[in-house]
């Protein structure tokens, strides 16, 4: 359809209204960069968000990577991003799809879960008092003394809404015994499931882990990339997979993965702009048969600088070309 079409990009910043503790420490700035692909006389939008830590590359790997790029991009020059720049990958190659596949017929009505703020502060979130029944939460754990968490865990539990589901991310922070623990409590609570209980390399010890425990397990850190779902899964693992499109790369081949092997997913953000979420939405989720499961996209209350609102071209104008 296009041979080659114009490229811009913009890099953005946004800050967080607080900081986000992680098990990695803290995160005040969601930083990105926004593509602009025309061709002919239609414009595409593409998102670049990595999560170093994640294992993506960084956000500089990224801006250097589309600052070498000429004005004018082929499908084959996208084809050829390396795989040590899955987040450029996705953003390059979901921009093109933007321009090539017609409009979504039919957008998903998905239900999302809210990510509560880490620690104690979670249990005076408003969003407790003001969802309704039923509605999904997350709570990043892993983070402090275990006792005092498992406590505040069991506080949590009391505030929640009616019928609502809890399901908690440890970012792969606990020992095999703190996981027992968790585990054994999360049991008698029947929390909908625990993200990345250990780090990325006890792949077995999780195997174990969803064999003696009835709270499902979610593979997060683990699967970062499409190669690495492509592994566990051929390891055997057959919970659930948190997949984070942005950092995963080529978003076609993971719908194709997606598409041929029936998975239990949990999409999760990555703290991306509308632009990202909506192809996700699309034409990732869109394809793919319907899930019961909230994504984790309920993190705009994270941010307070009214991009939600905005249209990709609004957001456009306000950014600035990247000196390059
Ligand atoms: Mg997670």
């Amino acid at each position: 359809m296009f041979d080659r079409v114009r490229f811009e990009f913009r890099p953005y910043a946004r800050r967080f209204k607080r900081p986000l503790q992680t098990h990695h420490g803290e995160w005040a700035v969601r930083q990105g960069v926004i593509l602009r692909l025309e061709g002919a006389d239609r414009v595409s939008w593409g998102e670049i968000v990595p999560i170093e830590w994640f294992g993506s590359e960084s956000c500089l790997d990224a801006l250097r990577f589309c600052q070498a790029l000429p004005g004018e991009i082929t499908h084959a020059q996208i084809q050829q991003i390396p795989a040590s720049l899955p987040a450029c990958r996705f953003g390059f190659e979901s921009a093109w799809e933007g321009l090539v596949l017609p409009p979504p017929n039919s957008v998903p009505q998905l239900s999302i879960s809210m990510l509560l703020p880490t620690g104690a502060e979670a249990l005076h979130a408003p969003q407790l008092f003001t969802a309704s029944s039923g509605s999904t939460f997350k709570w990043k754990i892993g983070v402090a003394v275990i006792q005092d968490e498992l406590e505040l865990f069991e506080e949590l539990i009391s505030l929640l809404p009616n019928q609502a589901h809890l399901r908690l991310d440890a970012n792969g922070g606990l020992t095999w015994q703190q996981a027992c623990q968790w585990l054994q409590l999360c049991d008698g609570y029947g929390i909908e499931l625990i993200e990345q209980p250990l780090p990325p390399t006890q792949l077995d010890q999780m195997l174990k882990l969803s064999q003696r425990y009835s709270t499902p397990l979610a593979l997060d850190e683990s699967v970062t990339t499409l190669e690495q779902l492509q592994t566990c899964y051929h390891q055997g693992w057959r919970g659930l997979f948190v997949i984070k499109a942005p950092l995963a790369g080529s978003p076609v081949q993971l719908r194709h993965f997606c598409q041929t092997h029936q998975l239990d997913i949990v999409w999760s953000s990555v703290f991306e702009t509308a632009i990202a979420r909506r192809y996700i939405e699309n034409y990732l989720i869109a394809a793919l048969p319907s899930s019961n499961r909230a994504t984790g996209f309920g993190v705009e209350h994270w941010f307070d600088d009214g991009w939600e609102q905005r249209s990709p071209e609004q957001i456009w104008q306000r950014l600035e070309p990247s000196n390059s």
